[in-house]
């Protein structure tokens, strides 16, 4: 099985060095991973400038690894032409959780669709990251396990999976939606400019069995996801209402 390990934090994280690791178990493995950090940057690709893709000095045991200058996305679209049949995206593990509405906005994430827009399964993972680094030896038990159940399943196209610090069981999830509380907090740099950070924070708690409550209750979760983001039932909705022949009558 060809294993295509990437993440939005950078090819220097230590999370890509762990599920590089990990992935190993698994079958051949390659590492195509942004320069520089890419947190947040959702979906976004590089389509105004060229892109480069240079062979990765950093120490993965028996891993070939590759830097490039440019998004999550584009690791992938690039590294998946460069590496014919990847089966499976791995991308992550991520320092900081991609629960509920934070999958918008997750570059880690935002890896494994893109693998499923190219026919790729993708696989994206996340963990606290707070002042201390990830216990990544703890971790690395609920890591495998998590891999073993979803390598083998070629059903399961696109995964999201969070793990708690210290997890206590795995769960099957779905994503929390939830409004959230666009924080704007404003400073001052050293030379006395103004400038804002902008974080955001759920404003209700989270349902049962969502993402966020297994994390919560200490349980690594993983949430099937799809790319289609038609409401259907209002789809239905409008077609009774509005069939086309009475949207389109002069
Ligand atoms: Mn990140």
């Amino acid at each position: 099985m060809r294993i295509l390990v990437t993440n939005d934090d950078g090819i220097y994280s230590p999370g890509i060095a762990a599920l590089a690791k990990a992935a190993q178990n698994f079958g051949e493995v390659r590492v195509v991973a942004p320069d520089v950090e890419q947190s947040s940057m959702g979906h976004a690709i590089t389509a105004t400038r060229p892109l480069s893709y240079k062979k990765s000095p950093i120490k993965f045991e028996g891993i070939e690894a590759y830097r490039v200058n440019g998004t999550p996305a584009d690791c992938v679209a690039l590294g998946t032409h460069l590496w014919e049949k990847t089966d499976v995206v791995l991308s992550g593990v991520n320092m900081g959780l991609n629960l509920g509405n934070s999958m918008w906005h997750s570059g880690t994430l935002a890896a494994a669709k893109q693998a499923v827009l190219l026919g790729v399964r993708g696989i994206a993972l996340s963990t606290p990251a707070g002042k201390s680094e990830p216990d990544w030896k703890n971790l690395e038990p609920c890591i495998l396990k998590v891999l073993s159940t979803l390598m083998t399943k070629e059903e399961l196209f696109l995964m999201n999976v969070n793990f708690p610090r210290n997890p206590r069981g795995i769960m099957w999830t779905r994503q929390s939606v939830r409004l959230y509380d666009g924080k704007v907090i404003p400073g001052e740099d050293p030379m006395g400019r103004k400038h804002y950070w902008f974080t955001v924070a759920p404003l209700e708690a989270a349902e049962e069995g969502t993402d966020r409550w297994a994390v919560d209750n200490g349980y690594a979760s993983i949430t099937p996801l799809r790319l289609d983001l038609t409401n259907e039932a209002e789809l239905v909705k409008a077609l009774q209402k509005n069939p086309l022949e009475t949207l389109n009558r002069t």
